[in-house]
């Protein structure tokens, strides 16, 4: 029997390549095409440019992106067991699909898009996506190469990326996510939809860049974020001690007694400027 996509199903593949999930790789597979349809028409339009897939395992994702109309999908995976069944997809959609074996955390984004637009939609293996999350973010050149990043994440982490000032899950991701991106929850994924499911349920993030986001150190911004935030239930005043404190807080205009989840963006920006 075949799928819609005239390719077999996923547990066929599965099954055909011995791709039994490893953990360590963070490997919980999509395997109900209808739902990797879906994420990947939240997409569009897929077909100008680049489609970067992060992970593709046994290709469920991939195999919406080029039926969903994606011209080009380069796919990073760092199993090389996924390869033999990426290459079956390679060939049913000759010249549209470029497999790269590796690890997606030392590929340079911008390597891959050769001139044209991109954008990154991946089920992301749970132990790197924040920080592959936080590398394409924070990357020096703005705009990015990207422009746009629809990414699976566990629902917890989702909701620190799209977190707004005041509500519990607000840290220093949702203040670098909202310095450069406006960050939405598209919908969120049971763990029943995955093989293996995970414990918890994840969600789709959906982010694009800011044009002009306010301009300021990074590395600035890191700092004032991570001493706020590394004493989130002090008062300012004490949590920042060590870059100046009530002083940098009254150049800042910022009350010294207020917390950290209580700042806006803006806020923190202002501090990084200032130290
Ligand atoms: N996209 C597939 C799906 O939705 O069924 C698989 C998603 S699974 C959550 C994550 C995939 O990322 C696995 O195939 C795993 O082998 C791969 N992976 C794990 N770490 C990686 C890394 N550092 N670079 C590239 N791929 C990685």
């Amino acid at each position: 029997m075949t799928a819609a996509d005239g390719l077999p199903p996923l547990r066929e593949v599965l099954a055909a390549h011995g791709l039994d999930p490893k953990k360590a790789l963070g490997q919980n597979f999509l395997l109900d095409l209808n739902l990797t349809g879906r994420i990947a028409r939240q997409a569009a339009p897929l077909d100008p440019g680049v489609v970067v897939e992060v992970g593709p395992g046994p290709g469920g994702l991939t195999r919406a992106l080029l039926s969903e109309g994606a011209q080009h999908v380069v796919a990073i995976e760092k199993d090389r067991r996924c390869l033999p069944a990426l290459e079956a997809i390679a060939q049913h959609y000759p010249g549209r699909l470029s497999v790269i074996e590796g690890d997606a955390l030392t590929i340079d984004l911008a390597s891959l898009a050769n001139g044209q637009q991109l954008q990154v939609v991946a089920n992301l293996p749970y132990n790197v996506g924040t920080q592959l999350l936080l590398d394409w973010i924070t990357t020096p050149l703005w705009p990015p190469v990207w422009s746009a990043l629809t990414l699976m994440f566990q629902k917890e982490v989702a909701q620190r990326i799209v977190a707004a000032p005041d509500s519990d899950h607000y840290g220093r991701l949702g203040v670098l996510a909202g310095w450069r991106t406006e960050a939405h929850i598209l919908f969120e994924v049971s763990p029943q939809a995955f093989t293996p499911p995970p414990k918890v349920t994840s969600a789709i993030v959906q982010l694009r860049p800011r044009p002009a986001p306010i301009q300021v150190p990074l590395e600035a911004l890191e700092k004032v974020t991570a001493a706020a935030f590394g004493q989130r239930r002090k008062m300012l005043r004490q949590s920042l001690k060590s870059l100046g404190g009530e002083a940098l807080l009254a150049r800042a205009e910022i009350d010294p007694q207020r917390r950290a989840e209580t700042l806006s963006v803006e806020e923190f920006c202002r501090l990084a400027s200032l130290i």
